[in-house]
């Protein structure tokens, strides 16, 4: 497919008639150089599978398209339709599905082979498709995916840092986690109020099963709903300095120092006395 073909995405939008909506989290990516480049640190190409979501006027999508990789967008605003089907009409290897991504079934769109997830996620719902890619049935080969800056902050960052906490050690007991692109406000059509950022994840391969991921996400929702507080008070509930002496922990320090081997030991003494 050759993008040289289609015409510029502003000229797309207008001839379509249309505009960002704030109710689907709209800030666009015109800029073919930005999504290349996405698309570069996706580390995609020829014989894989990427799921988009999102795709509104489709500038990510002809990124992911130029590498040769297969791509399956998930849309949920219908106006985009034309426009993308313009783009799937010159792109065999673009199948189009419109929808809330949250309710998708990911497992059936990529039909038993491994995917890649890529996405410049609406904000209003990228942090529950994260934890639902991470923690549930189905999980995507890579994720490269741009944030709101303090959401990527609160995935990468480690112990001690100021946004550790749950979503980062959720994150990081399933995934190899790493910023890896700024994005300024001005480079979205229109700019949102805060700076972004791209951060790519790699699923590991020994990743914590099912239960231990609940007793994870039970753990970190105690320890850090009250995380200027000592361990042994915020675990109170939970088993307190016992289940705490159990992980190896000090029951005085506090859940923003714990590291997310700490918080997994946790979670299994915790699984060990139910
Ligand atoms: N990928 C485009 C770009 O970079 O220019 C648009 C990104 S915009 C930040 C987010 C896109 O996600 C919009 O097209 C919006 O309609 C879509 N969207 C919002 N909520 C969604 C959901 N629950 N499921 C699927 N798409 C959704």
């Amino acid at each position: 497919m050759n993008v040289e073909d289609l015409p510029p995405l502003r000229e797309a939008l207008e001839a379509h008639g249309l505009w960002a909506k704030k109710s689907f989290g709209q800030h666009f990516l015109l800029d073919l150089n930005v999504t290349r480049k996405i698309a570069r640190l996706a580390h995609v190409g020829e014989g894989d599978h990427v799921i988009e979501v999102g795709p509104g006027p489709g500038g990510l999508t002809r990124a992911l398209l130029e590498t040769g990789a297969r791509v399956t967008t998930i849309e949920m605003d219908e106006r985009f339709a034309p426009l993308l089907q313009e783009v799937a009409d010159i792109a065999p290897n673009l199948t189009l599905v419109f929808g809330d991504a949250l309710k998708a079934d990911e497992a059936e769109i990529a039909a038993g082979q491994p995917a890649h997830v890529v996405s410049n996620l609406p904000y209003n719902v990228g942090t529950p498709l994260l934890i639902k890619w991470l923690t549930g049935p189905w999980t995507p080969r890579s994720l490269t995916l741009m944030f709101q800056r303090e959401v990527a902050d609160r995935i990468t960052e480690g112990p001690g840092e100021d946004a550790y906490g749950r979503l980062a050690v959720i994150v990081q007991a399933t995934c190899k986690a790493q910023r890896v692109m700024d994005a300024p406000a001005r480079a979205f059509t229109p700019p949102p109020k805060v700076d972004s950022a791209v951060v790519h994840l790699t699923p590991l391969a020994e990743r914590p099963s099912r239960e231990r991921l609940d007793a994870l996400q039970k753990i970190t929702a105690a320890a850090f709903g009250q995380r200027r507080k000592m361990l042994r008070s915020s675990l109170k509930l939970m088993g307190g300095e016992e289940l705490i002496l159990a992980a190896g922990i000090d029951p005085q320090v506090r859940a923003e120092v714990v590291p997310v081997d700490g918080f997994l030991a946790l979670a299994d003494a915790w699984m060990a006395r139910r």
